[in-house]
């Protein structure tokens, strides 16, 4: 059976040097990029008879901006080619500021990228260079000044706390910096460091510590009340909107089990209960599909149990919460029976509160949401 309004993302696996702290799966050498692109066109057909409409597009990576508005637009063509696009589609690109000139910018908004997701990380030069960005504070500023000129009215940009040396006041600039250009949608990332990452070894050898958890703590209340001091909505835990229609359309479809599709290397799928995911090697998803085979690594069945314990905690991190009525309809469980006292308990410590039928987590509760989930 074909699928109604599911997303559509694209994974572009080059970077053009790593940063730092990064573990997704990007290579450095972006010679392949004419081949990935022949594959990922091969790829977009293979699906056309499981999905039919997508109304979210969304280009990850790596480093889509390092393709070619030539080469986006004939993914896009081969996109439209096969599946129905909903004409109020959220069609969403990550860029990185080193790369996008004004006239890149007007390309894509030419081909019909109408959301733009810049890079920034910080507004520290310093930081920028400690977590092994390619781009400086001057170019991260000309890249949203020409995303405006562009025409580009739903910008979001991505920011970087809980980095080494870099205390509450620090932080607060750049927050404050950011809110200057205001962005349609502001990702706050903490700095979290995976064991095989370069800036892991750094910080081991140099002795250097993430902050501890009361630090934590603050960085992140101080930027839910900052940001919406402003006006931004806090609406999942590490995302924050300037209006209900600037929410990440694309990413909201992951937290509610909507089904997507994952196209080009290590990009997952999901649709009803079925969970899959490409093989990661560039050249291996290139020679496959050459092939006529599709890159899957791997597939499982997700049960009623996983499907509702992550409806759970997905839930629990976004502030409209759990809608009660339709996780019972959805799992046949009524949470809130199930778990009366536990949720008691968390509504009078303040980290969870129940309105309208949904239990969702106070600002106090997204802090700690993983471990809400746990209840
Ligand atoms: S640009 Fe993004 S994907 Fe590439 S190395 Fe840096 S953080 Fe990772």
């Amino acid at each position: 059976m074909k699928n109604e309004q599911a997303g559509l993302y694209i994974h572009i696996p080059f970077c053009l040097s790593k940063c730092g702290y990064c573990s997704f799966y990007s290579i450095e050498s972006v010679n392949l990029i004419p081949e990935f692109v022949s594959a990922l066109k091969e790829e977009i057909k293979n699906y056309s008879n499981i999905f039919s409409l997508f109304d979210t597009i969304y280009f990850g990576g790596g480093t889509p901006s390092l393709l070619t508005p030539r080469q986006l637009a004939e993914i896009l063509e081969a996109v439209n080619k096969y599946y129905k696009i909903d004409k109020n589609s959220e069609i969403t690109l990550e860029a990185n500021p080193g790369d996008i000139s004004l006239q890149y910018l007007k390309e894509l908004r030419g081909i019909g990228i109408n959301r733009l997701n810049i890079g920034i990380q910080s507004f520290d030069d310093k930081i920028l260079r400690f977590l092994g960005r390619r781009h400086s504070v001057k170019e991260a500023v000309a890249a949203i000044e020409a995303a405006r000129q562009a025409g580009f009215n739903n910008m979001g940009i991505d920011l970087i706390y809980g980095v080494h040396g870099l205390g509450i006041k620090s932080w607060e600039n750049t927050l404050q910096k950011a809110v200057s250009f205001a962005p349609e949608h502001i990702s706050s990332y903490q700095l979290s460091l995976d064991i095989k990452t370069p800036l892991y070894k750094k910080y081991s050898s140099a002795n250097w510590h993430l902050p501890d958890e009361k630090t934590e703590l603050k960085l992140f209340l101080t930027t839910s009340e900052e940001l919406e001091s402003t006006g931004y909505i806090h609406y999942e835990v590490s995302n924050f909107a300037r209006l209900d229609k600037f929410k990440s359309r694309h990413n909201q479809k992951y937290w509610r089990h909507v089904p997507y599709l994952g196209l080009g290397p290590a990009a997952h799928s999901l649709l009803n209960n079925k969970r899959w995911r490409n093989k990661a090697l560039v050249k291996t998803y290139i020679k496959e599909i050459a092939s006529g085979k599709m890159p899957v690594e791997g597939s499982e069945i997700l049960s009623n149990e996983q499907l509702q314990l992550e409806a759970m905690f997905l839930g629990l991190r976004t502030k409209t919460g759990i809608d009660l009525k339709r996780y019972k309809t959805k799992y046949n469980i009524d949470l809130f029976a199930e778990k009366k006292t536990i949720i008691d308990a968390l509504i009078k410590n303040k980290l969870v509160e129940l309105k309208n039928g949904f239990l969702r987590p106070t600002r106090a509760g997204m802090a700690v949401a993983d471990s809400l989930a746990l209840i």
